[in-house]
């Protein structure tokens, strides 16, 4: 059973290189970001409450993040383990999973500021299949359109210049400060996220111990 929770700036990679950890190691990836976009596309009565705060990229409520954290750990259908991505994001949010859940690692991945503004800026996903695209290393055959279903490739409402400030504001000032405490743990492992998406891959493995007799 791995357990893990990733961490780093928005646009650090982290999302793909949880969403790769997963698949390999068969973890449940769980991305409260992904569970809040769910809700909004689908008009849940949630959405009403997280739309306008996610549009601005600010942090939801507490208690809202935790119940769905809650929630989605209770089904327990992460029998080889799970990677939490983009919680926990402040002190509060991080005692609370402590409280009821241990881990055995938080990777962290370190991209400077600039290098993610430039990222987001860049980022698209097909509105029909949910496929992921940077305009900087990933460029569909046809502009604007899926190279896989055709849908059309649009940017996430909250990857505007203001949203992106404002959320690495949030991670200097409320999310860094919890890997202080990972760290006392001696839990933290850090890796250098400029680099290609498998070399950081390769380089979580080896913070991880982790190897191919572990799938
Ligand atoms: P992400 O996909 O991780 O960039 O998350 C998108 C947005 O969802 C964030 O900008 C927040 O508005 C909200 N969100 C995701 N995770 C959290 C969290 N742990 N605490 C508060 N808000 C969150």
């Amino acid at each position: 059973m791995h357990k893990y929770i990733i961490m780093g700036v928005q646009g650090c990679g982290k999302g793909t290189q949880a969403k790769q950890l997963a698949k390999t190691f068969d973890l449940v990836h769980i991305s409260v970001g992904d569970i809040f976009r769910w809700h909004i596309q689908s008009h849940t009565k949630l959405a009403a409450r997280i739309k306008r705060l996610m549009a601005d990229g600010a942090l939801v409520p507490d208690d809202i993040v935790e119940e769905v954290v809650r929630q989605r750990l209770d089904q327990h259908d992460w029998n080889f383990g799970f990677i939490l991505d983009g919680f926990p994001r402040n002190h509060h949010q991080a005692e609370f999973f402590l409280e009821s859940y241990d881990i055995d690692a938080v990777i962290q991945i370190d991209v400077p500021d600039q290098v993610v503004l430039d990222r987001i800026m860049n980022r698209r996903l097909c509105g029909k299949c949910g496929l992921d695209y940077n305009l900087i290393f990933h460029r569909p055959a046809v502009v604007d359109v899926c190279d896989v279903c055709s849908g059309p490739l649009l940017s996430r409402a909250d990857d505007n210049p203001d949203a992106v400030r404002a959320r690495l504001k949030d991670y200097h000032d409320k999310t860094e400060p919890i890997l202080e405490l990972f760290r006392t743990k001696e839990l933290v492992v850090a890796v250098d996220g400029t680099r290609p998406a498998a070399e950081v891959q390769d380089e979580i493995w080896r913070g991880l111990g982790l190897s191919v007799a572990d799938k």
